[in-house]
């Protein structure tokens, strides 16, 4: 399955099993990577830093256009990987690495726009200017459920700010990363002269991580799960004055207004709380309803709760595929469960058998009910869950909307701009995205992602992201032949 991307087969074959959630069977195995190999690894990085932080920056966008290159050719085989390996519908799987595509593009644009600023000087014959200069080696911790994109966000935007990258990619999908790197070490043959250890991948769980998050050696540390990993990894960084760049997990929440347009509401709605099986950081988990419209929208809701088409992702015929694995389908149980004690209505969330893959772990997604945003509703279970409550004036929707600990993404359905400009306010939503009129997830990769609270007010891709990898220096140049001091300051000597 690898071979035809050139992976190396040492690095893949035996250690750790990968197993496909679409049957639960085992699809290859990769070792961990020893201490020794990690740290061979930050210090081929280290070295590779001292050469490519002096490539102009245009020339190594010119990298990222290769790899660009690469992955569109790579498009339609390395998006049924991501099905495989993740078990994501094909379009889903072939959007993915559209989106590290994109990611190129943009990060080619930007190697000639890393610009940094000239400040006018309070002193005589003075200049200020900043600069931004590359930052150091950048580790890239990933979740499972974006294999290679998440990758891409962030090593496109380090390859042009000048850093080398090294990717620590989920235990569960090691796979896909083998081949993304593969396909980047094309790429690099083709530039020539690409400094060893550029780019690189070390394989294995948390204790693998944990060796990239505690080396003084990696500048930038980006990690993307959950929050219960980004507390460990945060402190541990900060520990060491290192710099994190935290993705953590979301619950996201969407105010359906009395003006909505319901059509559009429950398409929008749909796609957000059932696509990739819900398990999309910006997944919609949880919809705050007026009361004068929820006759109107939740039965629509439960009529397509009831006959969303699930199963095998691969024949491309149906819209909801497989949990990672038995452990997500347990975490839904139980959210479920806890939802029924507090008085909720449960459609769906139901087991699926698909034949041939009784080992997998195929649920229908549930839509539930709930007296009040209570118990489950304030976590993130990573499962296709929507919790829905009603409201009666806008200021308790937005209190209900921000009245949990995380702060990633965010919508209102409603065509009164009060409501809309109000949600997108100071006194709004409090997340990192908030939409109109549209769902919680699907975002483009030219604006910055991330979120604030327990998401770990982190960004990555579009807007200014890119100054995460890159540490700025504020110069003053005195051209004249005194030395006028600031803020009126006399030291006469
Ligand atoms: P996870 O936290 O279990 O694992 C994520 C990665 O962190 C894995 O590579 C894992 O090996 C590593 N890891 C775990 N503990 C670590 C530690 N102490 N030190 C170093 N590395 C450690 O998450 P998951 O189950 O793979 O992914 C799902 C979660 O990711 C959800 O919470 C989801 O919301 C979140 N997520 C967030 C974003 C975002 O951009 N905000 C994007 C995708 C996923």
């Amino acid at each position: 399955m690898l071979t035809g991307f050139g992976v190396d087969p040492a690095r893949f074959g035996a250690g750790r099993a990968v197993t496909s959630p679409i049957t639960g069977g085992r699809i290859g195995a990769v070792a961990d990577s020893e201490a020794p190999a990690v740290e061979a690894a930050i210090a081929r990085a280290s070295t590779a830093f001292a050469a490519w932080r002096l490539v102009p920056a245009p020339r190594r966008g010119e990298l990222v256009r290769l790899l660009g290159e690469e992955l569109r050719a790579a498009k339609s085989g390395l998006g049924r990987l991501v099905t495989l390996e993740v078990g994501k519908v094909p379009s889903e799987g072939e959007g993915e690495v559209q989106e590290m595509i994109d990611i190129c593009d943009f990060a080619v644009g930007l190697s000639r726009q890393l610009q940094g600023l000239a400040i006018p000087s309070e002193r005589p014959d003075h200049r200020m200017m900043e600069q931004w200069h590359p930052a150091g080696v950048v580790g890239i911790v990933t979740a499972f459920n974006f294999p290679v994109a998440v990758w891409s966000w962030n090593a496109a935007l380090a390859l042009v700010c000048g850093d080398p990258v090294i990717w620590k990619p989920s235990e569960k999908t090691p796979l896909t990363a083998l081949a993304v790197q593969a396909l980047f070490e094309r790429a690099a043959a083709r530039f020539g002269g690409v400094p060893d250890g550029l780019s690189q991948v070390v394989t294995g769980g948390r204790e693998v991580g944990q060796m990239l998050v505690d080396d003084a050696r990696v500048a930038v540390l980006s990690a993307t799960g959950s929050t219960r990993m980004g507390k460990a990894v945060g402190e541990r960084v900060a520990r060491r004055f290192g710099r994190c760049i935290l993705e953590l997990g979301g619950n996201n929440a969407s105010i359906v207004a009395p003006s909505a347009d319901l059509d559009l509401a429950v398409r929008a709605i749909a796609f957000g709380a059932m696509g990739t099986a819900g398990q999309r950081c910006t997944t919609l988990r949880r919809l705050i309803v007026h009361a004068s419209v929820y006759d109107a929208l939740v039965p629509r809701l439960a009529k397509v709760y009831r006959t969303v088409s699930v199963g095998n992702p691969l024949p491309g015929d149906v819209l909801v595929g497989p949990l990672v694995d038995a452990a997500a389908g347990e975490a839904m149980t139980r959210a479920l469960d806890a939802a029924r004690a507090l008085g909720a209505t449960v459609t769906g969330g139901d087991i699926v058998t698909v034949p041939g893959a009784e080992a997998a772990c195929y649920r229908r997604p549930a839509l539930v009910e709930m007296p009040e945003q209570a118990g489950p509703m304030l976590e993130e279970t990573f499962a296709p869950i929507l919790y829905v409550v009603k409201y009666q004036d806008f200021a308790e929707a937005i209190a209900l909307q921000n009245g949990v600990a995380q702060g990633l993404s965010s919508s209102i359905f409603s065509t009164d701009m009060r409501e809309t400009e109000g949600f997108l306010s100071a006194a709004g939503s409090d997340c990192g995205i908030a939409n109109v009129n549209m769902g919680t997830s699907g975002a483009e990769i030219g604006g910055a992602f991330g979120g604030e609270k327990e998401t770990g007010g982190g960004r990555e891709s579009g807007s200014d992201a890119w100054k995460g990898y890159m540490r700025r220096q504020t110069s003053a140049i005195n051209f004249g032949r005194s030395l006028p001091l600031a803020q009126g300051v006399r030291f006469d000597v």
